[in-house]
């Protein structure tokens, strides 16, 4: 009997029709129903709209968020999108690039759920079970480059909540926040990447945001990309991440093997 109703519920999903879904939510928007098109015949990946909410945002408050299909003036959110998974998918090709090493990171096949906050303008995007959630208002999502560094962290997340991986940082990162609260130039040499919360600290380190370490490992994943970017690029990494403290070695070490198949092209630390 359950795998009759396995049986039906398969044929079901098969028979559904994703562009014809896609022609029909953008047919009043050729130019957005073209990329969103063309972002399924690329990647696999829908962009939809996700549900309206009341989010209890942490650290952020309560958030009212609303549906909002990337139309009109939103569209370019869509562009920003489907050019950031084609750079993302191209930095894979070349990092693995004469390598025997098989890519076991998940870039295609995702859900976009475009969404609109009201009255603030976070969260930029949160990630739940290979969707992404994309907020069209949010303070990140201002420009192509904002949005691609966005998208992969988010897609980091992803692939960390199927691999249920970042806790295994989380004995270096718990001794480093003991260590250092909030402060900033306490956590400096520990910050994978740049970004801050307003009149907070490093997003890595935010309290009161969900998982922190699942941030910092996300930030983590953005920091590889940054570095590795660059040597694909034929440039220098100046103050390469893992020849930090002894923290920054085994978190990053740890990231490489589990993620990106042991590839870390950066120069060993003098
Ligand atoms: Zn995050």
């Amino acid at each position: 009997m359950k795998s009759l109703v396995l049986l039906v519920l398969a044929a079901t999903i098969a028979a559904a029709d994703p562009k014809q879904d896609l022609e029909t939510a953008y047919a009043k928007d050729a130019k957005a129903r073209a990329l969103a098109l063309a972002l399924y015949d690329e990647t696999g990946s829908i962009a939809t709209v996700g549900p309206r909410e009341t989010m209890d945002g942490g650290y952020r408050g309560l958030i009212e968020l609303v549906p909002q299909l990337p139309t009109g003036k939103y569209r370019k959110h869509l562009q920003w999108t489907l050019t950031a998974l084609r750079h993302i998918d191209g930095f894979f090709e070349a990092l693995y690039a004469g390598s025997s090493a098989t890519r076991n990171y998940r870039t295609d096949h995702l859900e976009f759920r475009f969404i609109r906050s009201l009255k603030k303008r976070t969260p930029s995007a949160y990630a739940v079970s290979w969707a992404i959630a994309y907020n069209v208002n949010g303070s990140l999502m201002t420009t192509a480059a904002k949005v691609e560094e966005t998208l992969f962290h988010e897609i980091f997340h992803l692939n960390d909540g199927a691999h249920a991986w970042s806790q295994v940082l989380a004995t270096d990162y718990d001794a480093i926040v003991a260590k250092c609260g909030t402060a900033v130039p306490c956590l400096a040499p520990y910050a994978p990447n740049t970004t801050k919360v307003r009149g907070g600290t490093y997003y890595a380190f935010q309290p009161n945001n969900g998982s922190g370490v699942g941030e910092y490992a996300a930030e983590l994943a953005v920091r590889y990309w940054k570095e590795h970017r660059r040597i694909l690029a034929g440039q220098a990494v100046d103050a390469p991440f893992k020849c930090g403290p002894p923290e920054n070695r085994r978190a990053w070490d740890a990231l490489v093997t589990e993620f990106f198949g042991g590839r870390d092209l950066v120069p060993a630390c003098s």
